[in-house]
């Protein structure tokens, strides 16, 4: 009898295995990278080097997807998209990634057989806080959304040490701690040593004549910093198409500044080093506008330098290709200001380092970006001092003054008498100190312009860029945001994954329009019962894990009402306080009331300089604290605030959700993402006509959205003629006892000073309008009680939201930017067989 050597049917297995993908393949990888890279074996590894080992493992899978997709990219010659971004607030990679590569259940078994669990090696990785809130997490669905419609491109922004502090809850204060992300490896990114720019700083400019007799300035910096690109693989889903993330650390040009050294300067050498390098330390965490910090723009300048130089060697590497066609290689997207000195850069590498005349530059400039606008608040459009901005870029403070004047020349000759138009357009703002005016610098320098939602796009038009709009309306589009349903529905939500895949196939992970098909299954009782099930089970997850970091005990039956985002006065927060405050009201009044139960769960940082927001937490919690001791409430109402809100909570948050709060005053939510996230996952929205949410209730249907609250247009007519909150005060008994039970000092020990400044600003400016909101707020919030009750209508409407939210995945809002700003065209990636052989190691 011959017996086979088990170790040789696991080679033949190997052999056989191309695609790399095999479970015993899996699973022999993992076990050399704890090997060769962890330097461990598993009797000593720690959870950490497992996690480690997996992320190897799957990294070397997109790395051979990544090499075939950018030999592609060069031998077909294709227009890459930039995304440019100060923020990618990506989340965790590893559970995206295996559903990107459709081997969760082959890694799952990998796992289970090396005696690990897969969702505990998932819950290991430290998620990348590069970013605040919305911003930022666009910029991220939208990398995965290029990838996966295989279309070629960059995301560039800043490799930050620290992302978004760490958030703990410390007697109901916030605290912040550092975000230590990179302590213990990340795994997921190249550190390319390799690509690296210079980047100017300081100093001043010298004209001078070219051999050609032509005028041109030479720019003296008095400092230089390096940049050096860290890439992460951005796979799409179920494609090989691979993209890249590629982020800038600065550091300073040489280890040693010799000129330093020889004079015994030594400390002074390696301080400059250290400067250097602050300009990528860290993020800073406001969330809508960082005013005058020097190290803010230079955080700008650099990772924009750093990524139009990059582009440039790109294009120039390619045979054959001058810069006058660069803009038919590159679309470069804007995401907010922040980037916006891009324009004024590229302007300067064409005419200084590249000798092209003017007219030429700007016309291959204006070709290349597109600017796409966050917000409507005048005094949150970006701009800088002159002083400062001359005295780090002084060159591009000239360009940017050509621009100017070329560009109201051109105004002047079609309005010559409207001073007041030409004043607003300039780039330059004269009316006190002078400033820059970033949007103003990033309209004028882009081919298109675009909002983030319906309205958002209209009220542009009508108010912040409205001179910019009577001038170039081609130039304007709206392009509403959307999410992607891979990590906000598969990866989160899998229980409602496969009940909706087990009912229309699972084509509508990449077509979110194919969900129209479960309105068919709205009427079966059997499917609405499953769909309860999935949601309880979601609620019993969050449950446990609110037990476990609070302590608080909550009932899973309970309406499930979540407001999670950044903490701000015009997202109001506190207008959901006083709703809670109300319903309390009314219970120790009524002791025996009968009211549908409701768990309060909030989350969301507030910026660590914003006096009120933090205060607005510290009201949540001790609230809290009084609400859920009191004997009386029983099992009626309990509150709770999630501590460190961001992208891995997200993904536990919104599956677990029965409501969702988009509450912010009329025309101040650009669009929210938040809302969409919710909505996909059948929770209810109560909210106000602002931002995405007039076009989710448009989708949805009007019968299955909680509408409240007043008008754009109605919030702008009240400021006009004069709006007094303290009328709405006086004339509300409900609404009186619910401000006087917080001035009491109830809910802060007797301390009836804690609150006051909320108060005061309620009372004597409410420049959110609370105060004329909180009645049809509360009416809003009794139909949601109501309709809740009825479980079976209420899960009708559940599946109407997810049936209609196909409309708001980022694929969606992608492919319109691909056909209306940047004429991108995907282009598929075949595995390469040089690759898949590994034979073709020949350079
Ligand atoms: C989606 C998301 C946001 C944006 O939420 P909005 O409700 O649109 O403000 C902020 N932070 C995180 C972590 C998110 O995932």
């Amino acid at each position: 009898m011959t017996t086979i050597d088990p170790s040789t049917v696991a080679t033949l297995q190997i052999e056989d295995d191309r695609t790399g993908l095999g479970i015993e393949t899996l699973r022999r990888a993992m076990a050399d990278n704890l090997f060769y890279i962890q330097g461990k074996y598993p009797e000593i590894a720690t959870k950490n080097d497992f996690y480690m080992a997996l992320a190897y493992t799957v990294r070397d899978r997109l790395l051979k997807r990544w090499i075939s997709t950018t030999r592609s990219y060069v031998k077909n010659d294709v227009k890459v998209v930039c995304y440019l971004s100060a923020e990618f607030l990506m989340g965790p990679q590893l559970g995206n990634n295996l559903i990107n590569l459709d081997i969760y259940e082959q890694v799952h078994k990998a796992v289970t057989e090396s005696g690990l669990n897969i969702e505990e090696l998932i819950e290991q990785e430290e998620e990348p806080g590069l970013g605040n809130g919305g911003l930022g997490r666009l910029a991220a669905c939208y990398m995965d959304s290029l990838a996966s419609l295989e279309i070629p491109a960059i995301g560039y922004g800043i490799r930050y040490e620290f992302g978004i502090f760490d958030q703990e809850i410390r007697d109901g204060w916030q605290v912040e701690i550092t975000d230590k992300w990179l302590q213990w490896g990340n795994p997921w990114e190249i550190h390319r040593p390799e690509l690296a720019y210079e980047v100017k700083l300081g100093g001043h400019t010298e004209p001078y004549t070219d051999q050609y007799g032509n005028y041109r300035v030479r720019w003296i910096p008095d400092q230089v910093v390096k940049g050096i690109a860290y890439d992460t693989p951005i796979l799409g889903y179920k494609v090989n198409t691979t993209n890249i993330l590629r982020l800038w650390k600065a550091e300073a040009p040489e280890s040693f500044d010799f000129q330093s050294f020889n004079v015994g300067d030594y400390y002074g050498a390696v301080n400059k080093k250290v400067v250097s390098e602050n300009i990528s330390k860290v993020l800073y965490p406001n969330d809508e506008q960082v005013q005058g910090k020097q190290l803010r723009l230079e955080q700008q300048y650099f990772f924009v330098s750093c990524s139009l130089q990059n582009m440039i060697r790109i294009h120039l590497d390619r045979p054959g290709k001058s810069l006058a066609t660069f803009h038919e290689n590159f679309a470069v997207q804007l995401n907010d200001t922040h980037p916006a000195i891009g324009v004024a850069e590229l302007m300067r590498l064409l005419l200084d380092e590249h000798q092209f005349a003017w007219e030429q530059a700007w016309d291959i400039t204006q070709k290349t970006f597109g600017y796409t606008n966050h917000t409507l608040l005048p005094e949150a459009l970006e701009k800088w001092s002159i002083n400062l901005f001359g005295k780090l870029l002084p060159r591009h403070l000239e360009i940017i003054y050509e621009i100017n004047r070329r560009f109201l020349d051109q105004v002047r000759l079609q309005d010559p008498y409207d001073q007041g138009k030409i004043a607003r357009l300039s780039l330059i703002d004269e009316t006190g100190d002078r400033y820059v005016r970033m949007a103003n610098l990033a309209c004028v320098g882009s081919h298109a312009i675009n909002g983030v939602a319906a309205l958002h796009t209209e009220l542009l038009k009508q108010t912040v860029l409205r001179d910019f709009y009577q001038l170039w309306p081609e130039k304007f589009s709206n392009k509403t945001n959307g999410v992607t349903p891979r990590r906000w529905i598969v990866l989160s939500n899998p229980g409602l994954t496969s009940l909706i895949s087990s009912k229309i196939g699972d084509n509508w992970i990449k077509h979110l329009e194919d969900l129209r098909q479960l309105e068919s299954f709205v009427e079966d009782s059997n499917f609405r019962q499953q769909w309860r099930q999935i949601k309880l089970e979601n609620k019993r997850n969050l449950a446990k894990y609110i037990q476990k970091k609070t302590g608080i005990v909550i009932n899973p039956e309970s309406l499930f009402d979540i407001q999670v985002k950044r903490i701000h006065e015009y997202k109001r927060q506190h207008l959901n306080v006083l709703h809670i405050i109300t319903l309390y009201n009314r219970i120790k009044h009524n002791p025996d009331l009968e009211i549908t139960p409701r768990t309060f769960i909030f989350g969301g940082k507030a910026a660590p300089g914003y006096y009120m927001a933090k205060l607005i937490i510290k009201l949540i919690n001790s609230v809290a604290e009084v609400v859920n001791a009191d004997p009386c409430v029983r099992d009626r109402m309990k509150v709770v605030f999630l501590p460190d809100y961001n992208v891995t909570l997200g993904q536990r948050v919104y599956p677990a959700a029965d409501l969702s709060e988009q509450i912010s005053t009329a025309g101040l939510e650009a669009s929210g993402t938040g809302n969409m996230k919710f909505s996909m996952n059948g929770a209810l929205t109560i909210g106000t006509l602002d931002g995405a949410n007039v076009e989710i209730r448009q989708e949805v249907g009007e019968e299955n959205f909680f509408l409240f609250g007043l008008r754009t247009e109605e919030v702008y007519a009240l400021k006009t003629q004069g709006y007094n909150p303290w009328s709405y005060y006086n004339s509300n008994p409900q609404l009186k006892e619910v401000i006087d039970l917080i001035a009491s000092g109830i809910f802060s020990h007797g301390d009836t000073g804690l609150f006051r400044p909320l108060l005061d600003s309620l009372l004597h400016h409410d420049p959110f309008m609370l105060l004329a909101d909180y009645q049809s707020y509360i009416d809003c919030q009794e139909q949601v009680s109501q309709a809740y009750r009825n479980q079976d209508n209420w899960t009708r409407m559940s599946i109407l939201n997810v049936a209609r939210i196909g409309k708001f995945s980022s694929d969606r809002s992608i492919q319109e930017y691909c056909q209306d700003i940047w004429q991108a065209k995907s282009l598929t990636i075949e595995l390469e067989e040089y690759v898949q052989s590994k034979a073709g190691l020949k350079v």
